[in-house]
């Protein structure tokens, strides 16, 4: 069997954006996944970062089959999805679970955490009635919570606890691979850390492989085998973590990097100071042309190549941008034991402003 449990090949999902009130046209559509290709191996944890409008958690929910690609695959054990029968698309559903971002609206707050945790059960019926309730109390203890409290309502719990009970619930039908979409990022960070170990003793535990999305960097350090950089859609770093952490090749990776709160200088520039990214994405309507990062990368106006093709008198200057930047997508390549998207892709400590 092939040691790669999940992938994805150049998956795309696009959503039509359209207009009119009686004639509904397509105008064009909000490319929230263009292109992707990731691997996740057995029994190990892919992280998936990059800001809001990303298209992280598009991906998650294409990954779980909330939502079908455009075009692309998804394969688990090396079977397209696509091609599977209903019965097996229907098994697979229990195969990859998923563990919500917000605790606070994932959890229906008119139910017990007994029915909750319970409710998988009783839809798929993998456990007969008589056998649910001893089942719940064992997935609330699998995940640190008092069984005794089977009965409570999800607003008596914290938010660390509500999250625990999420994650006793997509661990309910013994999946193989969960999708945690971003599992810490409405949780304090006083508990954070307590939840991304509990997934990761989990793993350990019950030989799950994993998915981790987060905004930032820091959250999946310690958990991490391999990262996936993603930005407007597509991913602009990838490869073994160790090498992505130590040497991050991408500006917008090395920007990222540089706001995680440690006193790494590899992660500053040459003069000490952080990288900061200026300014929102641009819409995934209308991306920029060429790299899609170009509009806002710290790296492409210091290059010597960046040119400023403003005609004499223009109030507004064009940002300085090589035309390679702006003209040219840059393809997923080797760079240092991993890959990145860019041109002009080196470690940080090479780039001199
Ligand atoms: Fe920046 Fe140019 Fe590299 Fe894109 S290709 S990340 S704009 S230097």
């Amino acid at each position: 069997m092939s040691d790669v449990v999940l992938e994805v090949r150049d998956l795309v999902k696009h959503y039509p954006v359209r207009r009119g009130l009686i004639l509904r046209r397509t105008v064009g559509a909000v490319r929230a996944v263009d292109g992707v290709s990731l691997a996740l191996r057995r029994g190990s944890t892919l992280g998936v970062v990059g800001e809001s409008g990303s298209g992280k958690s598009t991906l998650a929910r294409v990954l779980v089959g909330i939502e079908e690609p455009t075009s692309g695959q998804v394969l688990v054990d090396g079977t397209d999805v696509s091609t599977m029968s209903r019965a097996d698309r229907r098994a697979l559903r229990r195969d990859v679970q998923m563990v919500f971002q917000d605790p606070y609206t994932s959890l229906d707050p008119r139910m017990s955490v007994s029915e909750i945790v319970g409710e998988p059960f009783a839809i798929h019926r993998t456990i007969p009635r008589g056998g649910r309730d001893r089942a719940v109390r064992e997935l609330l203890e699998l995940v640190g919570l008092d069984p005794d409290h089977a009965n409570r309502y999800p607003h008596q719990f914290s938010g660390g606890q509500r999250q625990r009970v999420g994650i006793a619930r997509a661990l309910a039908l013994r999946p193989r691979i969960l999708v945690c979409d971003e599992p810490v990022s409405a949780l304090d960070v006083s508990v954070q850390g307590q939840v991304v170990n509990l997934l990761a003793d989990l793993q350990a535990e019950l030989g799950l492989s994993s998915v981790f999305i987060a905004h930032d960097l820091a959250v999946v350090r310690n958990i991490a085998d391999s990262v996936a950089v993603m930005y407007l859609g597509r991913v602009v770093e990838d490869g073994p973590a160790d090498s992505v952490y130590d040497g991050a090749r991408h500006p917008y990776s090395q920007a990222l990097l540089s706001a995680v709160p440690v006193a790494d200088p590899t992660v500053r520039l040459s003069d000490g100071r952080g990288i900061l990214l200026e300014g929102d994405p641009p819409s995934p309507v209308s991306p920029p042309s060429g790299c899609p990062f170009h509009t806002r990368c710290w790296l492409a106006p210091t290059l010597p190549e960046a040119s400023v093709p403003v005609p004499e008198g223009e109030e507004v200057q064009a940002r300085r941008v090589p035309p390679s930047c702006s003209g040219e997508v840059p393809l997923l390549v080797g760079a240092g034991g991993h890959h990145a998207a860019c041109h002009f892709a080196r470690p940080l400590a090479e780039v001199r402003r």
